[in-house]
């Protein structure tokens, strides 16, 4: 017999599906990096944040090795108990000389770092002026603080300054906070922190960088705060180490007195165990290579603007991207899909991204170019997109 769930479920995951916005998964049978295989198949990958080629270096492997043979598979406590090792130290020490701040506190993942960091400092007396095109993980973060969330379109700087003016003169609000992803990943834009700042001075604004997709990448790969030079600036610099750093965890850079706060009052930090050993080992020794050489993160750029203009070359419309970052804009969620669908059966692996990850009728393929692509692979892309895109009449 059908359940109240079983009837809510069949009906939704169906209308998914006759929308086009159904994503299934694909497991992976091998490392993420530039070539993977899936169901037997190889691959050219362009869906990976791995955007240094890091999550495979062998200099970061040898470093989990060591700490996975003298600390063991796990840390067993949550850090405020006894999980705390040298490790999560020292990595955050790291993450504090990268970044150009004071100090740093490290999370189980980036979400999670914008769930504890957001509700440790703002509250129902509160408001958040958050970019229209934040990432699901600030918007949930700023939804669980229980502020007033106002948003500003996107990157829109006189509509910041606007509700910035409302919010301050209102006098409902003890604190406001603007909130935005420095690097936002659906189009590979930056956004605008020196008007954030110069906005926040006027306001008297909290400013919340979320630069999970600018940490490895842009400012030499320290990030988009300081690719502007203000890390004086902004409160609050956050990043993952998921995505150029290649292995797993969020963290927070900022002031000491902000760390300390938030080792005393954001949840995932006090009732959730860090990350492994080997995580944090790993993170280090990535952000110890990215502190101490540039190479991979030039790499990164040029292979970026070698995609990219090649795309562009044939015709493709690859938006506003200021990154490495390069989607190909289709629009219909249905023609998005059999575009992603046909360039897998040609080799390359490019996901398509629709609602409601990016807003309705702006479905795009996107690629993500790494550090690990030879000018060879990217070639052989260039090539398969031109014959896809020709066979759709994209181009
Ligand atoms: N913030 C932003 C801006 C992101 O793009 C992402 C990942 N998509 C996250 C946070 C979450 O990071 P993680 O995968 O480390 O949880």
């Amino acid at each position: 017999m059908s359940t109240i769930l079983d009837r809510f479920l069949d009906t939704n995951i169906q209308d998914l599906k006759d929308r086009g916005l159904y994503n299934e998964i694909d497991p992976l049978e091998s490392a993420n990096g530039p070539v993977i295989t899936i169901g037997g198949k190889k691959l050219l990958n362009l869906s990976s944040n791995n955007y240094l080629g890091l999550a495979t270096d062998e200099r970061l492997i040898e470093a989990a090795r060591e700490a996975l043979e003298k600390y063991g598979v796990g840390a067993g406590a949550v850090r405020t108990i006894n999980g705390t090792l040298n490790l999560h130290v020292q990595l955050e020490e790291a993450i504090a000389r990268f970044k150009g701040t004071e100090d740093a506190i490290s999370f189980q993942s980036g979400f999670n770092c914008n769930m504890a960091a957001i509700s440790a400092v703002m509250d129902k007396n509160d408001a958040i002026l958050s970019d229209t095109l934040n990432h699901a993980s600030i918007i949930d973060g700023c939804r669980l603080s229980k502020a007033k969330i106002i948003t500003y379109e996107h990157s829109d700087m006189d509509d910041l300054r606007k509700k910035a003016k409302e919010a301050t003169e209102s006098g409902k609000y003890n604190k406001v906070m603007v909130i935005t992803d420095g690097v936002f990943s659906m189009d590979g834009d930056i956004a605008k922190l020196p008007e954030i700042v110069e906005i926040a001075k006027e306001f008297d604004l909290i400013t919340y960088v979320d630069d999970a997709h600018g940490s490895g990448v842009t400012g030499d790969g320290a990030g988009t705060v300081k690719h502007f030079g203000l890390q004086k600036e902004i409160d609050f610099q956050i990043g993952t180490l998921s995505k150029a750093i290649g292995v797993v965890g969020g963290y927070v850079a900022g002031k000491r007195k902000l760390i300390q706060w938030l080792k005393v009052r954001s949840r995932p930090f006090l009732f959730s165990t860090a990350v492994t050993p080997a995580d944090a080992a790993a993170s280090r020794k990535a952000i110890e290579i990215l502190t101490d050489s540039k190479e991979l993160v030039e790499k990164l750029w040029d292979n970026g603007r070698y995609l990219k203009e090649g795309l562009k070359k044939l015709g493709f419309d690859v938006g506003n991207s200021e990154t490495p970052i390069t989607p190909c804009i289709v629009g219909d969620e249905k023609l998005t899909q059999t575009f992603s669908q046909r360039l897998y059966e040609e080799g390359v692996y490019a996901k398509a991204i629709v609602f409601p990850t990016v807003p309705r009728g702006t479905g795009r393929v996107r690629n993500m170019p790494t550090a690990a692509h030879t000018k060879e692979m990217l070639d052989e892309v260039i090539a398969i997109y031109e014959k896809v895109g020709k066979e759709l009449n994209l181009i």
